[in-house]
């Protein structure tokens, strides 16, 4: 991958288009948001393949290694929600207020037979190992599928190991 040609087009001292750099590694961003909704929950979000897939964790992601915590997949976000705070309208879907706990980037170390899968298949066959890099949650954490009920599918979010 290059931006050459998109730098070349470019006189960055006059436009205020991103210059921009060519991601090197497979880092993405993550995000935990806390939720005062009807039930006050935590939202994870990693970043896959250009949307924030999502999940409602009731009592907040594991803090000591081994713990699980129930995860539920809710619908995909925009990578733009990331950065998102504020009080959602009483009456409108999550109404409440959302407030960013921590945010930073992640890098799937997901393995299948020997070699690394991308974390979209790792979603599809349901074990994701992933390792967190944010201001304050650092570490590995792996996220388990284990039922899917109604359309939603139940996940365990397992602390792995501190960074
Ligand atoms: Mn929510």
């Amino acid at each position: 991958m290059s931006l050459k040609r998109y730098w070349q087009k470019r006189d960055f001292s006059k436009t205020t288009e991103p210059k921009g750099k060519v991601k090197k590694d497979n880092n993405c961003i993550f995000v935990i948001q806390k939720h005062h909704a009807s039930h006050l929950h935590y939202d994870f979000r990693l970043e896959v393949e250009g949307v924030l897939k999502s999940w409602a964790v009731p009592k907040g992601l594991p803090e000591r290694l081994s713990e699980k915590k129930l995860a539920i997949q809710t619908e995909d976000h925009p990578i733009k929600y990331a950065e998102f705070e504020g009080t959602i309208p009483e009456g409108e879907y999550g109404a409440g207020t959302v407030e960013i706990l921590d945010s930073g980037t992640y890098q799937n170390i997901t393995m299948g037979n020997n070699k690394l899968i991308s974390i979209n298949k790792a979603l599809e066959l349901g074990h994701v190992d992933v390792i967190l890099k944010g201001k304050k949650v650092k570490g590995a954490f792996t996220l388990i599928l284990f039922k899917e009920e109604k359309g939603y599918k139940q996940w365990l979010l397992i602390r792995k190991r501190k960074a």
